[in-house]
């Protein structure tokens, strides 16, 4: 790269750009993930939309590829590329509640936390995921699931309206009435059609919640599994509870005796009126006592980063997913195998519940398809020491082949290594070939691929 094109990009923009020759370039280029180790040529920190416009505009005239990042948290490390350009938006942070219309509009570098800190200053709450320190971004672009989901459904199904920046540098608006065909496919088809600069939220009157896990010794995780597939489905919608392998943290609030077991757990997270939460709770109640529990009434922030402790930055991470709308027993069985050989202290298998509220939207109405699916799991080996990576990958994958014979055969798209175009497809099913119209109006270079690419006609 020529230093003087380098030279005209810093004039150009408000916020910096960042170059191997940069103090902050190591840093910069880093991801959530560590097992991710990419060599961007540029990074742009954009400050507005005008940046954005501007990266746009010279990674097309330079030829160089593009990586787009959010919060940086995905799994497969799709917000950085070697020798491209990185439209970094980690800056873009500002957040605007509207108590009058119960709608928050936020920049696209935003995290969780970010939105619902500003948010929860009105006692309300936008429906995003369990750990805070994610990006908006890339979460609500491609689905968004976490404790507010069978209430108020996906984060996307809770997005209004988004701004764009296409691949040909224009400015674009999408909601149900602008530009409604791009609306529909960005709500589940992730980054293949523009850089969002920022989302328009609808939030809900979310003040507390009365949450925490429940914890069950590892014998008792077949009748754990038997009875949460059951119940789960039933319980009322603003009654929502994930399940969890997992192994004790060495350290409060857990007992010492718990320390470094590995157990079966339920993070739950009512969300109804907190006068009656006691009476929700009655179903749950009537199982097997946890062996551990710290249910109680908490902010919904709180609650949503309850586990980053757990999970920060830095991490080798390595994960596989499914949706699944049955856990025969024969699935338990292999639970059991794998999840009793959890790799490492923070390696864990989720179950998500994703029924309720987003079932009754129709598969076609929007870009994210697996509507008719109760759980989306996700199987995950992570752990601080690269020399582990390869263990962690080969249980995860391992753990995942047992299991994808059991699911609809198809993941969540931020569930997702690079796993190659026929996961891609069986994502979206038959929503897939209107995405790749869509992709081909908005994008037919084809521009934005580094992401679950959706290749235009
Ligand atoms: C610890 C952890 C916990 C998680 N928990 C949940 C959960 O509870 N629920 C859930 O649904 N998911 C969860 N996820 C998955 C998460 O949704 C994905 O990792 C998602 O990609 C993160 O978004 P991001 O903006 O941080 O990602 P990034 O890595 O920045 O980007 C991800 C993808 O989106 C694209 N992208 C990012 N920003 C933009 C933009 N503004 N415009 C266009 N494209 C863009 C990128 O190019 C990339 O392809 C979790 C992930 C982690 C690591």
């Amino acid at each position: 790269m020529q230093e003087d094109n380098i030279t005209a990009l810093t004039a150009a923009v408000r916020g910096s750009v960042i170059t191997p020759a940069s103090p902050e370039y190591e840093s910069a280029r880093k991801v959530y993930n560590a097992m991710i180790d990419r060599r961007p040529a540029i990074i742009v920190r954009c400050a507005n939309v005008r940046d954005v416009r501007t990266a746009i505009d010279f990674a097309r005239e330079q030829g160089l590829t593009v990586a787009v990042r959010g919060g940086g948290h995905n799994g497969a490390g799709l917000a950085v590329c070697d020798d491209g350009l990185v439209i970094d938006l980690s800056c873009m942070k500002s957040v605007r509640v509207d108590p009058a219309t119960n709608t928050v509009r936020a920049e696209s570098g935003c995290t969780q936390a970010d939105i619902n800190h500003a948010a929860g200053g009105f006692g309300l709450a936008v429906p995003v995921g369990v750990i805070s320190t994610t990006g908006i971004a890339g979460l609500t672009l491609g689905g968004g699931t976490g404790y507010l989901t069978r209430k108020y459904g996906l984060a996307l199904d809770n997005l209004l309206e988004a701004d764009l920046v296409l691949a040909d540098g224009s400015f674009m608006t999408a909601s149900a009435k602008n530009n409604p065909d791009l609306f529909w496919a960005i709500r589940g088809g992730g980054g293949n059609f523009g850089v969002v600069t920022s989302f328009l939220f609808k939030a809900h009157p979310v003040p507390q919640v009365f949450a925490g896990p429940m914890l069950w010794d590892w014998e008792h995780a077949r009748e754990v599994l038997e009875w949460y597939r059951e119940i789960s489905p039933n319980l009322p919608e603003d009654l929502y509870g994930f399940l969890a392998f997992l192994t004790v943290p060495p350290g409060p609030p857990f007992p010492e005796e718990l320390h470094l077991k590995v157990m079966c757990g339920i993070v739950w997270a009512y969300s109804g009126p907190l006068d009656q939460a006691e009476a929700a709770f009655q179903p749950i109640r009537k199982f097997r006592a946890p062996r551990f529990e710290l249910v109680g009434p908490m902010p919904y922030l709180t609650l949503q980063s309850l586990f980053d402790a757990l999970y920060p930055p830095g991490h080798q991470w390595y994960w596989r997913g499914d949706f699944l709308n049955e856990i025969p027993d024969a699935a338990i069985d292999q639970h059991l195998k794998f999840g009793s050989q959890l790799p490492t202290l923070q390696s864990t298998m989720h179950l998500y519940p994703v029924d309720g509220f987003p079932a009754r939207i129709d598969r076609s109405e929007t870009a994210f398809s697996f509507r008719d699916a109760k759980w989306s799991m996700v199987i995950v080996g992570v752990d601080p020491e690269p020399a582990n990576a390869a263990k962690i990958t080969a249980w995860t994958k391992d753990y995942w082949a047992a299991l994808h014979p059991y699911s609809m055969g198809g993941a969540y798209v931020n569930f997702m290594m690079e796993e190659g175009a026929d996961r891609i497809k069986a994502t979206y099913r038959d929503n897939y070939q209107r995405l790749v119209a869509v992709k081909g109006k908005y994008d037919p270079t084809n521009f934005f691929h580094v992401n679950q690419n959706i290749k235009p006609n």
